[in-house]
Formats: structure tokens, sequence, C-alpha cells
């Protein structure tokens, strides 16, 4: 930990983590003037940057409007495939449901996005900001927290940055949240979501398919150039079996595992695994510390909310943030413990129904008692013949509850 030090902060805000979230922020506070510092441990082009991998992402449309509101949907667009219908069943059971985003007055569920993308388009943008001193790659290794200031220290050493807030958003491991004493719990699913992209004889046509199975969901999204993201959740063990097949029988093993709906499976690109936990922050904030993104909740990506849910956190930020400096002036204390309060209030309503949403799922669909898989088959019929449940379930594209905020809106972050 640092020494200490009586000096002024450097920066307004110092982002740690400059993954899909934490890059958000930085653009997302770009004009609200505030000085800010993003520190990233891996150079944004490397290959083993965690958050811009081959991982593909169904952004939904509040997600679209903030992308557009901060400049870089242009730069996404061509590469994203919107969602125009959605099949949901329960693998081997009569139950199912179809949702048509035209019958929603929508023209899209939402878009589905490589994380390499995003991350380009993040990172071509955040370059050309006057206000941001981006610093990467750099690890935080020690968090002091003072009355004033936090003060960060960095590797490879630098003089340690002093900032009025710093903002963890360093994922769902968050060193920064453990440095703040905050505490969080852990729920290990044991599932792994082994993705792939596939090709198939019948090209991507805007159709997203979900099944549920008793080990966990596996979800076949449409991707811009024709081809599949393939999100394929295991027991631990079997995953690891799967893992280890040649791409023909892997291609194999699928074909019998989702059927014939996309035609024959051609050929797969590489497979990557991730095994699949619920992490959830008992606190959003601490002594001039906030917690976004997954360093706040990491979800099951059953029902692609993480980042969306992530983004609103950092959108809501930049967006009191804004308030406050326009209500006090560029020497605001943007880190006191009322605005702090504030923030965890804004997000609580989202925060809770998303995380409920998703982990009840889950279980609901991993629950093999007798009778459950019945209950879920009539579940899903109802649901199906319900316009109301299925117009609930669209909201989920622009949020959960709460308000939305002004750039999930399509606004700058300034009132
Ligand atoms: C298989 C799978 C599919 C998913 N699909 C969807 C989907 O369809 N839709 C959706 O909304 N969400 C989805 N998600 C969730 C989404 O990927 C996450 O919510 C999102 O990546 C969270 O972003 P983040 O920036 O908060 O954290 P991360 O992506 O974990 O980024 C954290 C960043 O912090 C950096 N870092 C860590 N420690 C330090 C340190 N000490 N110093 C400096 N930097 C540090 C890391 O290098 C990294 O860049 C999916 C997740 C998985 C696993």
């Amino acid at each position: 930990m640092s020494a200490v030090n009586t000096g002024e902060p450097q920066v307004d805000v110092a982002i740690v983590g400059g993954g899909l979230v934490g890059a958000s922020l930085a653009l997302a506070l770009a004009p609200t003037g505030l000085k800010t510092a993003l520190i990233e441990g891996v150079a944004p082009d490397a290959n083993t940057q965690p958050s811009f991998d081959d991982r593909t992402t169904a952004l939904g449309n509040g997600t679209r409007r903030s992308f557009e509101a901060l400049g870089i949907w242009s730069q996404v667009a061509p590469k994203a495939a919107p969602i125009r219908r959605i099949h949901v069943s329960d693998a081997g059971r009569f139950g199912f449901a179809r949702l048509e985003a035209s019958e929603h007055g929508i023209d899209a569920f939402g878009y589905v996005v490589t994380n390499r993308v995003l991350g380009a388009a993040l990172r071509a943008s955040m370059t050309t900001l006057p206000n941001l001193d981006l610093r990467m790659p750099a690890k935080c290794t020690g968090v002091a927290l003072h009355e004033g200031y936090v003060e960060l220290e960095t590797e490879p050493a630098a003089a340690p940055l002093r900032a009025r807030l710093v903002v963890a958003a360093d994922g769902a491991d968050s060193k920064v949240r453990a440095a703040a004493g905050l505490a969080a719990t852990l729920e290990d699913y044991r599932q792994v979501a082994i993705v792939s992209h596939v090709r198939s004889s019948r090209p991507a046509d805007g159709t997203a398919y979900e099944r549920f199975t008793p080990d966990g969901p596996f979800a076949v999204l449409p991707l811009f150039d024709g081809a599949y993201g393939v999100v394929w959740t295991l027991a631990p063990e079997a995953a690891e079996r799967v893992l280890a097949l040649s791409d023909k029988d892997y291609l194999a093993a699928l074909q019998g595992e989702f059927g014939w709906r996309i035609g024959r499976l051609l050929s797969v690109g590489k497979r990557n695994a991730y095994p699949l936990k619920l992490s959830r922050a008992e606190t959003l904030t601490g002594q001039r510390v906030v917690l976004i993104g997954n360093a706040a909740q990491g979800l099951h990506p059953v029902a692609g909310q993480g980042f969306n849910l992530g983004l609103r956190d950092a959108a809501t930020l930049a967006e009191l943030l804004a308030e406050i400096v326009r209500r006090d002036g560029p020497r605001a204390d943007i880190g006191s413990p009322d605005v702090l309060r504030e923030f965890v209030s804004r997000r609580a309503a989202d925060r809770d129904g998303v995380t409920r949403f998703t982990d009840g799922l889950v279980k609901l669909f991993g629950d093999t008692r007798p009778g459950v898989p019945l209950l879920r088959d009539l579940g899903l019929l109802l649901f199906d013949l319900s316009p109301t449940a299925k117009q609930a379930l669209s909201r989920l594209s622009w949020g959960f509850a709460g308000r939305t905020p002004r750039l999930g809106r399509g606004l700058g972050v300034m009132p």
C-alpha cells in the first residue's frame, strides 16, 4: 500500500479495468469535463484481453441506444446481427415458446456482436478523448483510502495516482472491491459454457434459439456473416470431455444435441470455456469507491444480461456525476457519501430484478425433481399464448425496472 500523500488528487475519476464496462464509462464521462484516468492491466490489442475475446454478446435495444449516444454504434452496426425472433424450448420435451420482434413493434430484440468488435470500437473512441489519461497496460496493485481521495498503485511502477472517486470495473474477481473491504457472495453453478462460432448449411436468418437442458442452457445466436455463435453449457466433467473432442467429433456432438433446425453443421472455429458463477457484491459503494459491471455483479449468461446491466451501471454513474458537476461546478465532491448513496438507490431495482430473474431461470430449468419439468413446459406453453408475458420479457431489452438512464434513451449524459 502507498505512502500517505497530502497532495491534491490528479484526477477526478480513476476507472480500474478497461473491459466492456470500464471502457464504456470512460466514453460516457467525456462530456462531463471530469478529468478521468483508465487503468487496464492488459494491452488493448493483446489476444489475452479477457473482456474483448471471441465471445458473442447479445446487446439489448437500450445498449444499442447507448452506443448510438456514445458515437460508436456506427462502427459496431456493420458487424451486428439483429435478433428478429427467439425460439425457446425445453430439451427433449414438448414446451416451447416463440417471440417475434415485429409483434412487439420493434425491429429486433437485440443485436449479436463479438466482444472483439466491441473492444475495437471502444478502444478507437477512447484514444480520441482529451480528458482521458489512458494507462494500459498497467495493473492496479494497491488501493489506499484517504479522507479526500483514493491513491492507487500500479504495475509497472509509476507515481501513485490520486483520484476523488475510484470506479472498480475490474471484473468479477475485483481486487479493488476486496481492497475497499466490500464483501461479495459467490455461488458456483457447476456449469461451464463452451463458446464457439459455427457454420451450417442454413445461414443465420435472425433467429436466436435458446434450449434449456438439465445441464444448463444451449444458445445458438445469429452472427452478421451468416455464421452462428453457439453457447453450450455443460457440467464441468462433460465440458472437459467435449473440449477434448476433434472438430469433427465436436460438430457431430453439437448436431446430436441441437438437432437439424439450422441444417447440417459444417465447420467450427476455436472453442473457449467459461466456468459459470454468480458473484454479487453485498454493497455497491465504499469510501470513495463505486463498483460497476461484473465487479458489482457477475451473472450467468442464460439471458444475455450481464453486459447490458453493467452498461446501465456505467450510464447511471456518468449521468449522476454529470448532474453533480452541473449543479456544484467542476470542483464538486463527486465521491461524497451523498453521491454514492444516490448511485446505490438508482441502481437497486434494476440490479436486483435482473440478478433474480437470471438466477431463477438457471435454477428453474436445472430442476429435475418429479413434476417440475411438466410445470415448466406448461409455463412455456402459457407464456407462448400470453402477449402480456411476452411483452414483459421483451422489456428486458431496455432494462428491468427503475429509471432508464439518459444514455439508454439515446440522450447524452449532460442534462
Ligand atoms: C459465455 C458468456 C456469454 C455472455 N454473453 C452475454 C450476452 O450475450 N449479453 C450480455 O449482456 N452479457 C453477456 N455476458 C456477460 C458479459 O461478458 C460481462 O457482463 C462483461 O464482460 C462484464 O464486463 P466488465 O467490463 O464488467 O468485466 P470484464 O469483462 O471482466 O473486464 C474486466 C477488465 O478489468 C481488467 N482488470 C482486472 N483486474 C485489473 C487490475 N488489477 N488492474 C487493471 N485492470 C484490471 C481486466 O483485464 C479486464 O479488461 C456473457 C458472459 C459469458 C461468460
